[in-house]
C-alpha cells in the first residue's frame, strides 16, 4: 500500500520550499515549473500526485514512461524525459512533451524526423557537460552554439533551454558553481545571438538541491525522492 498522505505531504513541503526559494531570488512561484521524477515508482504514485494537482512528471527510461502515459492516459499530464537517450529509442521518446537530454544534432534530427511522423511537436532541452565529466553524457559548453544552430533547421522539436546534472556531491552547494555557469552559458548564447523563445528554460536541480538552482535561475526542477520518498532500484 502507498502511503498517500505521507506523498501528499512531502509534495506539498516541496512546493513550500519551491516557493520560499524563488521569493529569495525575488522571483515570481509560478517562474519555475516543479516536475515530478516518478522514475521506480508506480502509476498510482503519478495518480495520487495529479490529484494532488502535480501535471508535470519525468522518467529516465522510455518504455517506463511510455507504460505510465498508458496507464494515466486519462488524465492531462505532461510527461519529460530526463534520463540518457539511445538513438535507437528516439522515436518512441517523441511521444514524451519534452526531452531534457539532446546532447548530440543526429539525436535531435532524430527527435525531429519522429515527431514530424507522427504529426506533433517536442519540447527539447541540451544537456550541458558543464563539469567536463568523460563519463557523463551531454555536450561541452563550447560545442553548445552549434547545436542551437542545429535546432533552427528542425520544424517539429523545439529547442527551449538548456539543462545540467552537476557532478554528485553530498554537499549541495557545490552544485551552486554548474547552476550559475548553466545561466552564464544561456546569456552568452543569447548575447551572440541565439533568439530567446530557444533558451528561455533552464532545467536544473534534484531533490537535494533544487532550492539553490531556484536562487541561480532554474526554471524547471526535477525532483523524485524528496517528494515520492526513496527509491528501491530492485
Ligand atoms: C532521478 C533523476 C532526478 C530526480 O532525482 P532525485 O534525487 O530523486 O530528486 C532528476 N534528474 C534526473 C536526470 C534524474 O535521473
Amino acid at each position: 500500500m502507498i502511503d498517500s498522505a505521507a506523498l501528499r505531504a512531502r509534495l506539498a513541503g516541496v512546493r513550500d520550499a519551491v516557493a520560499r526559494a524563488a521569493g529569495r531570488a525575488g522571483r515570481a512561484p509560478s517562474s519555475v515549473r516543479l516536475i515530478a521524477v516518478s522514475k521506480t515508482f508506480s502509476a498510482q504514485h503519478v495518480r495520487i500526485a495529479a490529484e494532488a494537482g502535480q501535471m508535470d512528471f519525468g522518467e529516465s527510461k522510455v518504455q517506463d514512461g511510455l507504460q505510465k502515459m498508458a496507464d494515466t492516459s486519462d488524465l492531462q499530464l505532461r510527461w519529460h524525459f530526463v534520463g540518457h537517450l539511445q538513438s535507437n529509442k528516439a522515436r518512441k521518446a517523441a511521444a514524451f512533451h519534452s526531452i531534457h537530454s539532446i546532447d548530440e544534432a543526429r539525436l535531435l534530427n532524430r527527435i525531429d524526423v519522429a515527431a514530424i511522423a507522427a504529426g506533433r511537436g517536442v519540447d527539447v532541452l541540451l544537456q550541458v557537460d558543464m563539469a567536463r565529466e568523460v563519463t557523463k553524457h551531454g555536450v561541452l559548453p563550447e560545442a553548445v552554439g552549434a547545436l542551437c544552430d542545429a535546432a533552427r533547421g528542425c520544424q517539429a522539436a523545439r529547442l527551449k533551454g538548456l539543462m545540467v546534472l552537476p557532478p554528485a556531491s553530498a554537499d549541495p552547494e557545490e552544485s551552486r558553481f554548474y547552476f550559475s555557469r548553466l545561466r552564464l552559458l544561456r546569456d552568452e548564447l543569447l548575447s551572440r545571438g541565439v533568439a530567446p523563445p530557444m533558451l528561455t528554460e533552464l532545467s536544473m536541480g534534484m531533490s537535494h538541491d533544487f532550492e539553490i538552482a531556484i536562487e541561480e535561475g532554474a526554471t524547471m526542477v526535477r525532483v523524485g525522492s524528496a517528494i515520492f520518498g526513496d527509491r528501491s532500484y530492485a
